[in-house]
């Protein structure tokens, strides 16, 4: 994954003076165009439609003693009324809960039922805290939230893939301003998924080395906890785009125990209040990327979960939808580079 011709003390700087490069990374197994004949410095992208803060809104019902106005609650965390967090169901799910699959639809049809759950973790019971507002242990309750739904979700049969993501902001798709998050179930694996088994057995039969367990390169680091390391990846498809991986072996996010939860909030919190200095306040999603429910033991050696985050500064064009190629303009190196720097109060 090293890049032995670039000279990651160039910083954004040399953007002007550096050939386009296509890079591959095996974990997406997709290819990025690097080009920096379109290049900005990394330091020139703010985000143009920053987040303001959140006023109180009397309308959400995401909002701690409005719980009557949601759709039907499936837990909460602490058990009180004075919960810390709600899981509940999507009051307009993408897809129903209560359809069922035959295990032969599965293997000959080309159109399924839409079976699926589709919930909302509401990350904190007052409208305007932010996840990045919260401190480490609330950030890691969240997302053992995540973990405690997905190991009720997978006792279904027909779940193949469980997707946690993160809409913030109204041009990142999130409809609510209250903080959240979403858990979707599929009773298929997605192409994103299969891609990246594909990508990481490749490396795995080549190296006998799971790429995600493999040290990253100084250039690409941003910052590292106890148990996780955040880089900028060799093959970024967006603008600053950052993955938090953990650094011991793990197929799925579902297996994170209470305190390595707590460190990585930590880390993700980092990310966060990084990223919004240094593009004001831009909406961005992030999505955790885990195994199939189903995975081979052979499998298991070559699959490492991860969390992605990226930040939304830039759309997708018909380059991108026509050819699943993505261009990039600015090298990884110089973003981890920024993103180190960044210093908070
Ligand atoms: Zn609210
Ligand atoms: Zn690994």
């Amino acid at each position: 994954m090293s890049s032995p011709n670039r000279d990651p003390d160039h910083g954004g700087d040399s953007a002007g003076t550096r050939s386009p490069e296509i890079r591959k990374d095996p974990v997406t197994n997709r290819w990025v165009v690097f080009s920096p004949a379109r290049a900005k410095r990394p330091t020139d992208f703010k985000s143009k439609s920053p987040q303001n803060p959140n006023p109180k809104s009397s309308s959400c019902p995401f909002c701690i003693g409005r719980e009557d106005d949601c759709a039907p609650e499936i837990f909460r965390v602490p058990d009180v009324p004075d919960w810390k967090i709600r899981v509940i169901e999507n009051l307009y799910p993408a897809l129903n809960r209560d359809l069922e699959i035959q295990t032969g639809q599965l293997k000959t049809g080309r159109v399924l039922p839409g079976f699926g759950f589709h919930d909302v973790v509401v990350e904190a019971p007052v409208h305007s805290i932010q996840l990045s507002d919260m401190d480490p242990e609330d950030i890691g309750g969240v997302l053992l939230a995540y973990t405690k739904r997905i190991e009720q979700i997978k006792q279904h049969d027909s779940v193949k893939y469980i997707q946690v993501f993160k809409n913030h902001g109204a041009s990142a798709g999130a409809s609510m301003s209250h903080s959240h998050s979403q858990i979707l179930a599929l009773p298929v694996v997605p192409p994103t998924v299969s891609s990246r088994l594909d990508g990481t057995k490749e490396y795995f039969d080549q190296t006998g080395w799971c790429c995600l367990c493999e040290a990253k390169p100084k250039e690409l680091v941003i910052n590292e906890s106890c148990h996780f390391v955040s880089f900028v990846p060799f093959a970024a498809a967006f603008p600053f785009e950052i993955w938090i991986v953990p650094k011991y072996h793990s197929s799925h996010f579902h297996d994170l125990d209470t305190n390595k939860a707590v460190d990585l909030g930590r880390l993700l919190k980092l990310m966060l209040q990084k990223m919004a200095k240094q593009l004001n306040k831009p909406p961005f999603n992030y999505m955790i990327h885990t195994s199939p429910l189903e995975v081979a033991e052979s499998q298991l050696l070559y699959t490492h979960w991860f969390l992605q985050i990226v930040p939304q500064l830039s759309g997708v064009g018909g380059f991108e939808i026509g050819t699943g190629c993505y261009i990039n303009p600015v090298f990884p190196e110089d973003v981890a580079k920024v993103l180190r720097e960044v210093s908070l109060p």
